[in-house]
């Protein structure tokens, strides 16, 4: 597979792809791993992610800088990546040793619970974030004592090969973390349907998630699913509309607009409607587009000419706005600005995953929570306003995993996220991600 970078058009590298044989063979040794892995003293276990966990932060730039060359991430788009890949170790290697099973009080006897591992993990993992995501499911599967197979979005396996490398380093037990690059249909197929494999967590398209869910269903696989979204960002008249509006861009334009959690809709209480989007527009046209090597740039490109074209099939209409994109060679698209007339039109519903955001008003709270409800996604959300009372009303009434307010932040890693409806299935991230690496067993001693 030809590794693209998407900033030049050039070609950066070149990796081989798994075939089924080679998913088979990993299974093997994934399983051959895990009686070893599961059986380490949970000390051990600990202490070896956190080697792991030194060994990225010791390598950021150089993760980072693949990262860049391969996803077309800007600088700090990429450093934040490699940051947060080292913490989610650092936060898992407290596991461990803290995996509590519990004693419940019960008539003739004891009864105890364990927190057992499942066995061996695939991974499959999409371009958008790639390390970050690809971690957010290896580093809790490994603290709950499983064996992890990754297999990497195609355009992206350079930097799951590089942490796969460091983890060896790190003292890891061969077999302990695999990394399978390879298409989709046919190492991720293949992963998704082995009867070796445990679990699937699968980060990615909701259609090829639906897909992956039937094959695990063979052998009531476990699976968390993180899929596509398409959020709103709720803004009201008592908000900061200074705040919210030079905020606005960031929660949807950031990594280019490909981001599950980027906020494409925002709806605005009307009579600050006219108001909100001369000061969108401005901040947008703030907006540094342009080479990601470069610390002040804000965008990037996208990630192929396909994903490209397909960007600009939803722009139909004249947009309110377009900022600023390079001409040329990389795969660009400008930050764009849309009100679209119909709340049924596709850059209103659809998923674009790039950089196209859509405007619309809304007369009072009941409107803008069926808003944005409207759609079969529920990831994330932001809701502006001053008003604390509102705030947790209209947050509890719109159905997604992850809201913030006055805030764009989605993902913490201390906490839980994951999506409502067809965004997914499952938490990943915070205590929650243990317990879905793990069987709980109940064991009952009878008294003699
Ligand atoms: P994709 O579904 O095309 O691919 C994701 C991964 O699945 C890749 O590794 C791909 O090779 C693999 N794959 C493809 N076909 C497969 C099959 N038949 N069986 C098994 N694996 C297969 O998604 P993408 O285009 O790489 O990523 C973009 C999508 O990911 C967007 O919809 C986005 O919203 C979603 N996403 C969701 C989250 C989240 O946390 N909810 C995070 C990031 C991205």
């Amino acid at each position: 597979m030809k590794i693209v970078n998407p900033a030049t058009e050039e070609v950066v590298a070149e990796v081989e792809a798994t075939e089924a044989a080679g998913v088979d063979e990993a299974v093997r040794l994934a399983r051959a791993a895990f009686a070893r892995w599961r059986e380490t003293a949970p000390g051990d276990r600990a202490a070896l992610l956190r080697r792991f966990a030194a060994l990225v932060d010791a390598h950021a730039d150089e993760l980072a800088s693949l990262e860049i060359v391969s996803a077309g991430h800007t600088v700090s788009t990429a450093r934040w990546e490699a940051g947060n890949v080292r913490d989610v170790l650092f936060y898992y290697s407290g596991a461990p040793e803290r995996q509590f099973g519990r004693q419940i009080p019960v008539p003739g006897g004891v009864d105890i619970t364990f927190q057992e591992p499942l066995g061996v993990v695939g991974v499959i993992a999409p371009w958008n974030y790639p390390m970050v995501i690809m971690m957010w499911g290896t580093a809790p599967a490994l603290a709950a004592g499983n064996t992890v197979i990754v297999k990497p979005a195609e355009q992206t396996p350079l930097t799951a090969l590089r942490l796969a490398e460091l983890a060896l380093e790190a003292g890891l037990p061969e077999g302990v973390l695999q990394v399978l690059p390879g298409e989709g249909e046919v190492a991720g197929a293949a992963l998704a349907g082995h009867p070796g494999v445990n679990k699937i967590v699968f980060t990615g398209s909701t259609e090829v998630g639906k897909q992956v869910m039937v094959k695990a269903a063979a052998t009531v696989k476990r699976v968390t699913l993180e899929l596509g979204g398409k959020s709103a960002n709720i803004v009201f008249a008592d908000a900061d509309v200074d705040r919210a509006a030079a905020s606005a861009p960031y929660a949807v334009f950031d990594n280019s607009g490909q981001d599950c959690c980027a906020r494409s809709r925002v709806l605005v209480q009307r009579s600050i409607y006219d108001e909100f989007l001369a000061k969108l527009g401005n901040a947008v046209n703030c907006l540094v587009v342009g080479d990601p090597l470069d610390e002040a740039t804000e965008m990037g490109p996208l990630i192929s000419a396909e994903h490209r074209d397909r960007v600009a099939s939803f722009v139909s209409t004249a947009p309110y706005m377009q900022g600023e994109c390079p001409a040329g060679r990389g795969f660009w698209f400008p930050p764009t600005v849309l009100t679209p007339a119909s709340l049924d039109d596709p850059a209103f519903t659809e998923e674009i995953f790039g950089p196209v955001v859509s405007v619309v008003p809304f007369g009072d709270e009941i409107e803008a929570v069926r808003i944005a409800n409207n759609t079969r996604y529920g990831l994330s959300g932001s809701i502006w306003t001053r008003d604390v009372g509102r705030a947790l009303r209209v947050a509890r009434a719109v159905e997604a995993g992850n809201l913030s307010v006055n805030s764009h932040s989605s993902v913490r890693y201390w906490t839980p996220f994951g999506g409502y409806k067809e965004s997914g299935l499952g938490r990943e991230l915070g205590p929650d991600a243990l317990a879905a690496f793990s069987e709980t067993k109940n064991v009952f001693l009878a008294d003699q």
